[in-house]
């Protein structure tokens, strides 16, 4: 079965053919600047990336082009778009109603529609994404893969805020968790790799990209994790700040002369590491700036490896201890600096990470020494082949 799989952003789509099959990639690329000019990626198999400027009006000329490539008689990997047989889209907020994959159809784009308000961002531009492979690929069935639905598991006194319980009745405020398609792909892969039942492990997945979340998973469920309302919560990020008292969001907006709007565009763009450093949101940039003696680079890092490793402690109490920690994303996957940071505070946790193998970068491996009371994880993220599975399960 070769699978079409979409991730729709507001001004980007990004997207890969997957013989479900072998799980090879077949294409992947990515259309930019969707609505302002025009550019599409693509990349087949084996073969050069191309880069081809033309004019995107719309979501759906993107989606044709991408298409065209993927047919395109010298470098496309399809001979007809026959050979498509399911889409599978990245659905990024599917509040209390969505626990699981789904298969689209007018009702579940209504639900999705239903939870804009807590996504205004991601959720309209995913429907986009789906409203315009639907228009070009009429009849191909198309399963909706979210972000939250595998935090749904997590117990309410994981997800309640301490606030008016009204306000999580009438509105549902709440944790909601994202990344969760990254962090069930990533707990199910290390239990494989350990050769141990999913279900009887504890595990925290540090997903640690330039959104990064941790997520405590116990027994083959998500039980609580660090995002929550929206990704801003819980790690500093990139550019997000991450947990933050209320009251200086107020504060903060007062002495800047700053609107709510305002404040919060801050609070998601010019914060986190990039904030802090006022230098870069690439972890390689702090790391050089870092060793050139720039000092708010390097504190950027350690108040990031500091915030990582008390939420892991958090979730190694929430769980009542801890089996595996898993190191995941951009920053999780190559950064072998971050992660000896953070497990410098997990020595009381009985962490010993194994220097050499902490160097490895993008590749499965064990860090941790065989006698470590906890194994440490790399476990290289693939959101596009989770999202491939399962649209695959549901269409079958
Ligand atoms: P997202 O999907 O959230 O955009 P990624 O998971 O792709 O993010 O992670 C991107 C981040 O990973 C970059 O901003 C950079 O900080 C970090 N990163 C990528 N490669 C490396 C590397 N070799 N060393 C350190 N950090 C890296």
């Amino acid at each position: 079965m070769n699978v079409l799989v979409i991730n729709c952003g507001s001004s980007s789509l990004k997207y890969q053919v997957i013989d479900s099959d072998s799980e090879v990639v077949l294409a992947k690329g990515l259309c930019e600047r969707i609505g302002i000019d025009g550019r599409l990626v693509y990349q087949p198999k084996g073969g050069e990336k191309e880069i081809t400027e033309a004019s995107m009006p719309t979501h759906t000329e993107a989606v044709r082009m991408v298409l065209d490539a993927l047919v395109n008689p010298t470098t496309g990997v399809l001979k007809s778009l026959e050979e498509i047989d399911a889409v599978g889209h990245r659905l990024v907020h599917g509040g209390e109603k969505f626990a699981a994959s789904t298969l689209i159809n007018e009702k579940v784009i209504a639900a999705v529609e239903e939870c804009s308000d807590l996504a205004p961002l991601h959720n309209p531009a995913n429907l986009i994404g789906v409203r315009a492979c639907q228009e070009v690929l009429k009849d191909v069935p198309m399963v909706g893969v979210f972000d939250t639905a595998f935090h749904q598991t997590m117990p309410k006194k994981a997800y309640l805020y301490g606030v008016p319980y009204e306000y999580y009745e009438k509105y549902k405020v709440r944790k909601y968790g994202f990344h969760g398609t990254s962090h069930s792909y990533v707990s199910k892969r290390a239990a494989e790799m350990l050769n141990k039942p999913y279900d009887s492990l504890k595990t925290i997945v540090c997903h640690l990209g330039n959104g990064a979340s941790i997520c405590a998973v116990e027994n083959g469920k998500s039980v609580d994790t660090s995002m929550g309302l929206s990704p801003l919560e819980g790690l500093i990020m990139g550019t997000r700040s991450g947990d933050i008292d209320p009251s200086a969001v107020e504060f903060m907006a007062k002495k800047e002369n700053l609107s709510l709007e305002e404040i919060l565009n801050v609070l998601n763009k010019e914060s986190g590491v990039y904030g802090i450093s006022g230098l870069s949101s690439d972890f390689r940039d702090l790391e050089s700036a870092s060793k050139e003696g720039d000092e708010r680079a390097k504190t950027a890092r350690e108040v990031f490896c500091y915030r990582t490793a008390k939420y892991i402690g958090s979730y190694a109490a929430a769980m009542n201890g801890v089996d595996v920690i898993c190191f995941t994303a951009g920053v999780g996957e190559n950064d072998g600096r971050i992660r000896e940071g953070i497990c410098s505070y997990l020595g009381y946790l009985g962490i010993t990470l194994d220097e050499n193998e902490n160097q490895k970068r993008g590749e499965e491996a064990v860090l941790s020494v065989p006698d470590s009371k906890v194994t440490v994880l790399l476990v290289p993220t693939n959101e596009e082949l989770a999202i491939c599975r399962e649209t695959v399960a549901l269409i079958k």
